[in-house]
């Protein structure tokens, strides 16, 4: 028999799939929430909608604060919706499980786009734990994908290890950078620039055009001598855009489209999507196994235990991780 909670998150689903954005909303929150009643419900709402869309594309965006991502995303967006796509947007503000504060959200941000009936922009969840915001971002990316947005923006600001897991949620990732000072790489980390294929330097216009294009063309010197990647040939590539006079957004959006249907002629736009999916896997692995010994008492205090076993050198790590371990399994 169908109880009326299954019968609830089913309608949800259902209502969601037919694009009702007040219950892609509700089916968010379920997955944001850690309460483990949630969670259950998030998990029956991602079984009724299937998880893996194949005409969808998820664009990763990076970049300092200050640098114009939302003013490209809003310019980008705005295009893109003219061309018929639905785009929804989602914010991973890091610094706000970090500090209480937010880097993302104290402003009007993308005031067009937020307003438009084909776009969805959202702060994306922030559960403090790294492993909480994949889960959350990966599972509302597969909602509103469900709901019909055939493109997913997410955008952080490239702080600590968000740029990675935004690289690992997303199939084309995007770092935006200002124009420069002079021929270093403005201490924009070199693991960053590895995972981007397309630097985009922003504000080309007015008095920066010049500056924008020297730094242009330092970045596209320096990625000669990166080594050539197998996933994408010719790429990462840097260009020149300002996304407030709306100068080389298309470009850009072709220059996706070119990656994107090159990885998928060869296989490897979905293989990606699988990896991710794996990615995903072990982080939930972790997850339920974190929760499961902070919930039983015996547990917690045989963790803390051993952690003081390890503080004081009588245990290696691996050894004490291996000890708990076993005794998680013979409870
Ligand atoms: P975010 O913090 O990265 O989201 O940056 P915003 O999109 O909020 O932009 C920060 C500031 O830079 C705003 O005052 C924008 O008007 C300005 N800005 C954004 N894009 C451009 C651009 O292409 N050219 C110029 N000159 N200013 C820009």
């Amino acid at each position: 028999m169908i109880n009326s909670n299954t019968a609830k998150l089913v309608k949800l689903s259902e209502d969601l799939k037919s694009g009702n954005r007040l219950a892609l909303s509700k089916a968010i929150t379920y997955v944001e929430s850690t309460r483990p009643d949630h969670r259950k419900d998030s998990r029956a709402i991602l079984d009724q909608i299937g998880t893996f869309n194949t005409s969808s594309l998820r664009i990763g965006l990076t970049g300092p604060p200050g640098v114009g991502k939302s003013t490209f995303i809003e310019s980008l967006g705005l295009k893109l919706i003219e061309k018929g796509h639905k785009v929804a947007v989602l914010a991973i503000d890091p610094s706000s499980s970090m500090s209480g504060g937010s880097i993302l959200g104290d402003k009007t941000r993308m005031e067009l786009l937020s307003k438009n009936k084909n776009a969805f922009v959202r702060p994306s969840p922030n559960n403090c734990s790294l492993g909480g915001v994949t889960r959350g971002t990966q599972e509302t990316i597969f909602l509103c994908e469900a709901a019909g947005f055939d493109v997913v923006l997410v955008e952080t600001v490239g702080v600590g290890q968000s740029e990675t897991m935004v690289s690992n949620l997303t199939d084309i990732f995007c770092l935006l950078i200002i124009p420069g000072s002079g021929d270093e790489l403005q201490g924009v980390k070199r693991g960053i620039i590895e995972l981007a294929d397309l630097i985009l330097i922003n504000k080309a216009d007015g008095d920066l055009v010049n500056l924008a294009e020297k730094t242009c063309s330092d970045y596209s010197n320096a990625l000669n001598f990166m080594r050539s990647r197998d996933d994408a040939p010719n790429f990462p590539k840097a260009r020149t855009i300002s996304a407030k006079e709306d100068n080389g957004i298309i470009e850009v959006w072709q220059e996706i489209l070119t990656l994107s249907d090159w990885r998928k002629k060869n296989s490897l736009f979905y293989e990606r999507r699988r990896e991710q999916m794996l990615i995903c896997f072990d982080q939930e692995v972790q997850i339920f196994l974190n929760n499961k010994f902070s919930k039983s008492k015996d547990l917690f205090n045989r963790r803390k235990a051993l952690e003081k076993q390890v503080l004081s050198n009588q245990l290696n790590p691996s050894t004490a991780a291996e000890i708990l371990v076993n005794d998680l399994f013979s409870e």
